[in-house]
């Protein structure tokens, strides 16, 4: 694997075990020599991802639209920093570039990529695995909402193929070697 975008919440949440799943997987993919993808802000678990990567001396991608330049802080010590037009463009790179996507912990707008992600794979516009990190339970309800949609019949082949769950950074480092 040469890179992974990682999809977070611009705000750290309420549990401090979030953040730290932030710092090490940022670490680890650092540790790894993974280029770390994500969405160039400086804040939350977004922040926290791409600094831990940073320190460690890995190489962080950051790409944010221009209306986000300045809610999001945008992080001014990434290796590259790409400014796209529009959310769109965006999320079309953050797709495209990577050869997986990661879920940490986040809130609609990580909700949005990765159901933006997970539909794309559906209709074959790419094939492309997606990680849930699903820190202390968080995404528990998620899941379970995932299963009744396949349970009543709404789901397309192979997505369980393609969506794959941990329960921690460890667990999912250990898998992928
Ligand atoms: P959040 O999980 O809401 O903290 O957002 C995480 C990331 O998703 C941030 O980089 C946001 O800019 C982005 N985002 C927020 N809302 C949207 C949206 N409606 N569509 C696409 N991306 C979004």
């Amino acid at each position: 694997m040469n890179a992974v975008t990682v999809f977070c919440g611009s705000k750290p949440g309420n549990d401090p075990d979030y953040m730290k799943a932030a710092q090490e997987l940022g670490l680890q993919i650092a540790l790894k020599s993974i280029t770390l993808i994500y969405g160039g802000g400086n804040k939350g678990m977004m922040g926290a991802v791409a600094n831990a990567c940073l320190d460690a001396g890995g190489r962080v991608v950051g790409i944010i639209p221009k209306l986000l330049l300045e809610w999001e802080a945008q992080h001014n010590g990434l290796s590259e920093l790409i400014v796209t037009e529009s959310m769109h463009a965006r999320k079309l790179l953050l797709f495209d570039k990577c050869d997986a996507a990661i879920i940490l912990p986040g809130g609609m707008g990580t909700m949005d990529e990765l159901f933006e992600m997970l539909t794309w794979n559906n209709l074959g516009i790419h094939d492309k695995k997606v990680y849930i990190l699903n820190i202390n339970g968080y995404y528990d309800s998620l899941i379970q909402l995932l299963d009744t949609m396949d349970q009543q019949g709404f789901m397309y082949d192979a997505w369980k193929t393609r969506l794959i769950a941990f329960d921690s950074v460890s667990s999912f480092m250990n898998a992928l070697i």
